[in-house]
């Protein structure tokens, strides 16, 4: 254990997923304790364990750690949902978030082009498809010259390493990335389109839950 500030934890190494590019932050257990969410610290790469209140750790304790797993596998299977959503609706990102039990994506597109039915056919294709998900690396250079790699205009990709984290599923999506996913679409089993609506003129909410 790196430091503890009142009910904040940082270790010197973690499976825990802070908040970010859209998605919650984990849950899980620092020994006995509950952790309620994460977030990113200050450096680049340092995670915040934000414990239940009156949790007395201190700098140097020896802590096994657990994500709550079961949540956390539902956060990857909308994450890597909406990459197929953001692939069958041609048109820009302009936001999204992810939460363990809905996921939403918001476009820049007439609202007679959503179909709920067929946005529901087309992802369950590719998700009965059992593709193979894929995380590559590029240079933050190599990104740069690259910019139709960053598809959510409100998401910047995690830069600050010298490199960016793609996500590929082959054939039907390739975008800087540093979020969680499962390793095949076949993992995301059967979902829903919840809800379509306007958000505002740039602004169409695609809203999935699991069926
Ligand atoms: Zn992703």
């Amino acid at each position: 254990m790196v430091s503890v500030q009142d009910n904040v934890v940082e270790l010197d190494r973690t499976v825990f997923y802070p908040l970010g590019g859209g998605q919650a932050g984990d849950t899980g257990r620092l020994g006995k304790w509950r952790v309620l969410d994460t977030r990113k610290g200050a450096a680049g790469d340092s995670v915040l364990h934000l414990l239940e209140p009156g949790a007395k750790l201190a700098a140097g304790d020896k802590v096994e750690i657990q994500i709550d797993w079961e949540r956390r596998h539902r956060l990857m299977r909308l994450h890597t949902a909406l990459h197929l959503l953001g692939a069958v609706v041609k048109a820009p990102v302009t936001g999204g978030r992810i939460g363990d039990d809905k996921a939403h994506l918001d476009f820049d597109i007439e609202m007679e082009k959503l179909v709920k039915e067929a946005i529901e056919a087309r992802l369950h294709e590719l998700i009965s498809s059992s593709l193979e998900t894929r995380p590559t690396w590029i240079t933050d250079a190599e990104l740069d010259e690259r910019p139709e790699l960053v598809k959510t205009m409100s998401v910047a990709p995690p830069r600050g390493e010298g490199r960016v984290r793609l996500l590929e599923i082959p054939g039907v999506d390739l975008q800087a990335c540093g979020g969680t996913h499962v390793k095949n679409t076949a993992e995301i089993g059967r979902l829903a389109v919840a809800r379509i609506r306007s958000e505002g003129k740039r602004n169409k909410r695609v809203t999935l839950t699991f069926a």
